[in-house]
């Protein structure tokens, strides 16, 4: 068998309001059911932390915001050990999306080394309020060459493509580095 990984430390950005909070708590909610079915380990409610079986390896992501990690925006860059940087922006507020595209580029001049960058557009129940495109979403994520994903953390639509994508990348940086 596999010898189990460092846990992935995982940064979520984005301006107030856009469902930071509200993703993690999903993430939370998605490794429960996991653990449910496959009958393993304890839920830990007071940790961040998520064990995902994939491809036959289990990996185990931590999930930080600026605010718990005590850090200005302008010294988030340069913490280490973040294996991986999930900007998020909210479809219904057009500002959340030019801080996610400020974030974006302030990753990409900071991070010499080649880092998993995961744009990610939440609130997409919210339909007829929604201002900013999946073109627009796309384009920016085309620009800073990272993936991009919509998804709405109120409904748990796409929550688990998230957590998967999230993975894949940083096993495809770490192969690399
Ligand atoms: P944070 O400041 O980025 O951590 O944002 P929160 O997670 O605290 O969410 C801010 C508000 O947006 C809360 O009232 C959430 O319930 C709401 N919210 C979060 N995600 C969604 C979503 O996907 N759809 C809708 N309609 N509301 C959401």
């Amino acid at each position: 068998s596999i010898m189990p990984e460092e846990p992935s430390k995982v940064m979520l950005l984005g301006a107030s309001g856009v469902g930071k909070r509200a993703l993690i708590h999903e993430f939370m909610d998605a490794e429960m059911m996991r653990h449910y079915f496959q009958s393993s380990g304890e839920y830990d409610d007071a940790d961040r932390s998520v064990s995902i079986l994939l491809d036959g390896q289990e990996s185990t992501m931590e999930f930080v915001d600026i605010l718990s990690f005590n850090l200005q925006v302008d010294e988030f860059v340069t913490a280490d050990q973040i294996d991986a940087y999930v900007v998020v922006y909210s479809v219904e507020d057009r500002k959340s999306f030019e801080t996610a595209i400020d974030r974006l580029y302030e990753i990409r001049q900071e991070e010499a080394r080649n880092i998993a960058l995961i744009l990610v557009a939440n609130k997409t129940d919210l339909v007829r309020t929604r201002v900013v495109l999946e073109e627009e979403g796309r384009s920016a994520a085309k620009t800073y060459d990272c993936k991009y994903i919509e998804v709405s953390a109120a409904i748990d639509h796409r929550i688990d493509e998230l957590l998967v994508g999230i993975l894949k990348q940083i096993r495809l940086f770490k192969e690399r580095n």
